[in-house]
Parts: structure tokens; sequence; C-alpha cells
């Protein structure tokens, strides 16, 4: 209630009060007048007061909705971190699985199912197109004796070197798997067994020539390998090629090792 407000009403109730106005022909309707006042101050009193309280508890609410709001906000961030780190972590364990199932773990080369694979999508292709291909099976020699003398885990060691060195020694499109143990399989797409020869010498020197740097009285640790080459047939399945690759290398490994055999028939 305002100051003017309340003087006047003091005013009012005091000419109300006084005993000189009480006969005064106005003095009804006046003091009619000024209860009626009274009563519509208090009822706007009573509105206003609710409607404050109105607007509090809507203000609390939406502060409430806010803080609520925010809250489902921070989690749902939170959750949608978690499923991108569990889907990176999914990514990473099928790329894990996928080179798994490819990979052999000692070396990193293709192991022997991926080799399968490989092999048997290329010889289709060379079958179709009348394309050359051919294969060398390169198995270790004496290999025995570098795990009896350096024990299994240089031997590990060695069989890492000697898998980089077969790698980096082929030409694009080439394939070098481990067949197993200390045995090698190179899928060599076109090319004739005669190119095949020419590639697998080079591969032969960069073996006798690889220091495997193992503690031998400061000497150099070398290897020689045998290789069994074997050129793919069109009617023939290429299981039967890896066989005659492997018959070569046999070969070579009867007529005293460090050298390549080639399937004669
Ligand atoms: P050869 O000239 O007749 O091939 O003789 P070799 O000693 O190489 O052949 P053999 O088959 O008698 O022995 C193969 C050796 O290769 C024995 C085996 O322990 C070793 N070897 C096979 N796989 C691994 C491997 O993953 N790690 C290690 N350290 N040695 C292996
Ligand atoms: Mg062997
Ligand atoms: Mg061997």
């Amino acid at each position: 209630m305002s100051t003017r407000e309340r003087a006047l009403l003091e005013e009012v109730a005091a000419l109300l009060e006084a005993p000189a106005h009480r006969d005064h022909p106005l003095h009804a309707a006046l003091e009619r007048l000024y209860h009626h006042h009274l009563e519509q101050r208090d009822r706007l009193e009573r509105m206003i007061n609710i409607a404050d309280g109105f607007q509090q508890s809507a203000q609390q609410d939406l502060h409430a909705t806010r803080h609520q709001l925010e809250r489902q906000r921070r989690r749902q961030r939170k959750l949608s971190r978690i499923a991108d780190r569990f889907q990176d972590l999914l990514h990473e364990r099928n790329q894990e699985l996928a080179d798994a199932s490819t990979q052999d773990p000692l070396t990193g080369l293709a192991n022997r199912r991926c080799l399968d694979d490989h092999l048997a999508s290329l010889a289709a292709g060379a079958a179709r197109h009348g394309r050359p291909l051919s294969l060398a099976m390169i198995d270790i020699d004496h290999f025995k004796v570098i795990n009896d003398r350096h024990g299994h885990v240089a031997g590990d060691r060695a069989l890492v070197a000697l898998a980089e060195s077969l790698r980096d020694g082929l030409r694009e499109g080439d394939l070098c798997g481990r067949w197993g143990g200390e045995e090698f399989l190179l899928v060599l797409p076109e090319t004739r067994l005669d190119q095949a020869k020419v590639l697998v010498a080079r591969l032969g020197d960069r073996l006798r020539a690889l220091d495997l740097a193992l503690e031998d009285q400061g000497r150099p640790t070398s290897v020689t390998a045998s290789i069994g080459l074997a050129e793919y047939r069109p009617d023939e399945d290429y299981r039967a090629t890896i066989h005659r690759a492997d018959q070569a290398l046999l070969a070579a490994k009867r007529e005293g090792r460090d050298r390549t055999r080639c399937d004669a028939g």
C-alpha cells in the first residue's frame, strides 16, 4: 500500500470515528465505501500473494527442470563417450581377430590359412587367364642347431629376421607366408619357373648374407636355405603344386642343402 493511500485511509477512518460527524448524512455511505475499499484491498493482496506464490513455484520448477536437463545432457554425453570408446575397442578387437586369423603371430607373415585362401583364388585366376604362377617352398637348413646352440628365444628372433629378409626381398604382388616351423612358402604370380629361379637365387643370397646377430663368440651367425620350386599347371589343384614344390625341396635337402631344385615333372 502506498503512503498516500495509507494516509487517505487513516484520514477517512478518523473522520468516521469523530463523534462530530456521526450524524452527517454521508457518514453511512462513506463508512460502507470505506469497508468496501478495505475488502477490495484484502482481496487484491490475497490475489497478489497467490500470483507471487505461483511465480515463485514456476521459477523453482523451471530451475529444477533446467538442472535436470543439464544432468541428463551430461549423462548422455558421458554415455556417448563410453559408446564411442566401446566401438573403437570393438573395431580394434575385430582387427586383431582378423589379423590373428590371417597372420602368423611370431613373424607377422601370412599364415597357412591365408596362404591357402590367397593361392586358391590366384590359381583360379591364373587358370582362367592362362597366366603363369610359381611357388617356392623354402626350408631353413639345420635350424635345429640354432635352437640347440642359442636357445629357443634366440631361435624365434632368428626366424623373425629371416622372415623380414624374405619379405623385403620380394616384388610387389608376391606373397611370402609362414608354412610352418622354419618353412616359408612364396607365392609368385605372373612368374614362370625360369623367372622364379632367378628370384629365389637372389633370395637365397640374401638369407646367406644375413647376420642373425646371435652371440657366437664374436662370429656372425648365418644360415642357408633349401628351396623347392614348382609352376602351377592350369589343369591341377593348387595343392598339387604345393606338393610338387615340397618334393623338389626334399630333393634339394637330399642333394646336400643350400640349393634350389625345380619340380621336374
Ligand atoms: P633341415 O636342414 O633338415 O631342415 O634341418 P632342421 O634342423 O632345420 O630341420 P628339423 O625339421 O630337424 O628341425 C626344425 C627345427 O626348427 C626344430 C624346431 O624346434 C625348429 N622350429 C620350428 N618352429 C620354430 C619356432 O617357432 N621357433 C623356434 N625357435 N624354433 C622353431
Ligand atoms: Mg622344416
Ligand atoms: Mg629346416
